[in-house]
């Protein structure tokens, strides 16, 4: 069944979310995981406010004005609307971008496949051992299943990661590079550092220090710090 309202918010203008493009964002209401460090707890427990045909109409008073459309959340891919909400997207004339936690490889496949998508961020949350206690979710599989499927398909994308000194320590981070460089993975990974003092899902503490790019293991793969 459709949700009337699947569209908690959106940004109507952002240079920092799509690569070298003018992008809005929309962000979606709900998510399928629990990630203890997640800062957007509003959105991920709240109700959306914005219908698709809003947010259509939004866009079209915004052709000239941006590029790009990021479907974010919460986790965009819980929406069964996505494909047709993207296709009108590409109607108008603008890029797609998926921000997703890679719990719905499926779909991710067949936006894929039809065309319906441009860009995908991909969050590599942890090693498989801490998956539950980081994201309060068993959805590791699926996503190695989307990593598997993005490496395969070559459309453009990034896996990225926040780091948090006491969940994902330096210790887990290796495990992940190693992770990735067993996957052939060969794009930049981005990690982002933890915002300490941010209202989180999990109200956890702060992040007691930051990922360090002069670490000795750095050069297995490329990586890039966001902040
Ligand atoms: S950080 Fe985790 S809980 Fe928050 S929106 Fe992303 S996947 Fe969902």
């Amino acid at each position: 069944m459709l949700v009337a309202k699947p569209i908690y918010s959106i940004t109507p203008f952002t240079l920092l979310d799509y690569p070298d493009k003018t992008a809005c964002i929309l962000w979606f209401a709900g998510c399928n995981m629990r990630c203890v460090y997640c800062y957007n707890p509003d959105i991920v427990d709240g109700e959306g406010k914005l219908s698709v045909s809003e947010a259509i109409n939004f866009l079209k008073k915004r052709v000239n004005l941006i590029d790009a459309v990021v479907l974010s959340g919460g986790e965009c891919t819980r929406f069964k609307g996505l494909i047709e909400l993207a296709k009108e997207i590409k109607k108008i004339g603008m890029l797609v971008k998926i921000d997703t936690n890679g719990s719905n490889p499926d779909l991710i496949k067949e936006m894929i496949e039809q065309k319906l998508v441009d860009y995908i961020a991909l969050d590599f949350k942890t090693i498989e051992k801490n998956f539950f206690s980081v994201t309060g979710s068993k959805l590791h599989n699926r996503f190695v299943n989307t990593l598997d499927l993005l490496i395969e398909k070559k459309i453009a994308y990034e896996v990225r990661t926040t780091f948090h000194s006491e969940l994902i320590g330096k210790q887990t981070i290796l495990k992940m590079i190693d992770f990735l460089s067993f996957k052939k993975y060969k794009g930049n990974y981005f990690i982002q550092n933890y915002r300490n003092d941010s209202a989180t899902l999990g109200g956890i503490k702060n992040s007691e220090y930051k990922f360090n790019i002069e670490n000795p293991f750095q050069n297995k793969i490329k990586i890039e710090i966001r902040n």
